[in-house]
């Protein structure tokens, strides 16, 4: 652990003591390539995981395996040159060990290679692909264009967050039980045939928008009732509560809500008989976009901001000021809060000042944020915030 905080620590050295030739940036691409070795490797042995029919040329003709020993090569030396050029050695020794382990891996290929997701260990393993592939899209993104260029990667209270995007990945199977309940209610109750065999025939990327749509709209009320009721305000709080922003944060929210969430936004998609590959392409788009709409990126959308949800946008809904405060529930489409009036985003790029609730009162860590909406108990004092 203690080899670990000083991976980070050195990884976090600021921009005007790491000059070129110092080992830095070596050192930080080593470990994205060691990482990047290990997801492909992780790719490769299960490849079911991430079964999209779309992805299934990479495992079938070989670019993969190419790919793949291109970049632990560039791993090993890339770690070799930081270990030459850095007076701390912590980085260029992790990324030298990641890169090991994901090379000695290459080599071997479990029994389980191939079998159904249901081996997987208690999603442990599906938790490590999703940060892989989801942190090391974002991660580098962040660093690259940063909307807050002063916050670091292991910012204030990450691995709360880390902690729940755990849990959610390790209770995908309950949460995608739970989430198809009202739906299976829906379809052995309601005759929607007439509909359904207009829906099916609709081309593949208008089945995806109006999925899309149509899970925003529901969305869209939800997510209101959650900002309006304060007994639904209480479990809504916490996802509420993070006070930096970024692909993690989106991470964390109370289970209630979650379960509530999903199942009510899931009812069309899976009522109104859409094409499986439809709802697969929007499932993937959502994994990214749920992220990206979180994440620390200062891109500039211009007029396309207010057709699509940018990281601004949702930056500010999470916003503590007095300005920012129960505005765009929308988390594809503005247009519904600007349909029923709930849109606000400041001309001129503008960013809000801070997150989190007013008032600061949800306390840190998993089980008393569980526990807040049930109990007064587990709310901290009310304090100054700087939302007047
Ligand atoms: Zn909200
Ligand atoms: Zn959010």
């Amino acid at each position: 652990m203690k080899f670990l905080n000083k991976v980070v620590e050195q990884l976090e050295t600021p921009r005007d003591q790491r000059p070129l030739g110092s080992g830095w940036l070596s050192g930080s691409l080593a470990l994205l390539a060691g990482l990047a070795g290990l997801l492909m490797v992780l790719l490769r042995w299960y490849p079911e995981t991430l079964s999209y029919p779309e992805i299934a040329f990479i495992h079938e003709n070989g670019i993969m395996t190419v790919v793949m020993r291109f970049v632990l090569l560039a791993g090993y030396a890339l770690a070799l040159l930081s270990l030459i050029l850095s007076r701390r050695k912590s980085l260029g020794w992790a990324a030298l060990a990641v890169t090991v382990v994901a090379s000695l891996m290459a080599t071997t290929q479990p029994d389980t290679a191939g079998a159904p997701p249901q081996s997987l260990y208690f999603g442990l393993d599906y938790f490590i692909i999703n940060v892989l592939v989801v942190g090391f899209l974002f991660v580098p993104l962040e660093r690259f264009f940063p909307a807050r260029p002063e916050q670091t990667v292991f910012r204030q209270e990450w691995q709360e967050d880390m902690f729940y995007y755990l849990l959610s990945s390790m209770m995908v199977q309950i949460l995608g039980f739970i989430t198809l309940a009202p739906s299976n209610y829906v379809n052995a109750a309601v005759e929607l045939d007439d509909v359904r065999a207009y829906i099916v025939a609709l081309p593949f990327w208008v089945q995806v928008l109006v999925i899309m749509a149509a899970t925003d709209f529901i969305q869209y009320w939800v997510h209101r009732a959650f900002h309006t009721f304060p007994f639904l305000w209480n479990f809504h709080a916490i996802h509420h509560s993070t006070k930096k922003m970024d692909w993690l944060a989106g991470a964390r929210m109370h289970f209630a809500e979650i379960a509530i969430l999903r199942s009510l936004t899931a009812l069309p998609m899976f009522t109104l008989g859409f094409k499986p590959e439809a709802i697969q392409g929007y499932l993937l788009i959502v994994y990214f976009y749920s992220s990206f709409i979180h994440a620390n990126i200062g891109w500039k959308f211009g007029w396309l901001e207010r057709f699509f949800v940018s990281p601004r946008f949702h930056h500010w809904h999470h916003g503590s000021d007095r300005a920012a405060i129960d505005i765009n529930y929308a988390s594809h489409f503005p247009i519904y809060d600007w349909l029923f009036g709930t849109y606000r985003l400041p001309e001129n790029e503008e960013w809000p000042e801070n997150y989190g609730v007013v008032g600061d009162t949800v306390p840190r860590g998993y089980w008393k944020q569980f526990m807040y909406p049930f109990s007064a108990k587990f709310r901290k004092e009310p304090t100054d915030t700087p939302a007047e």
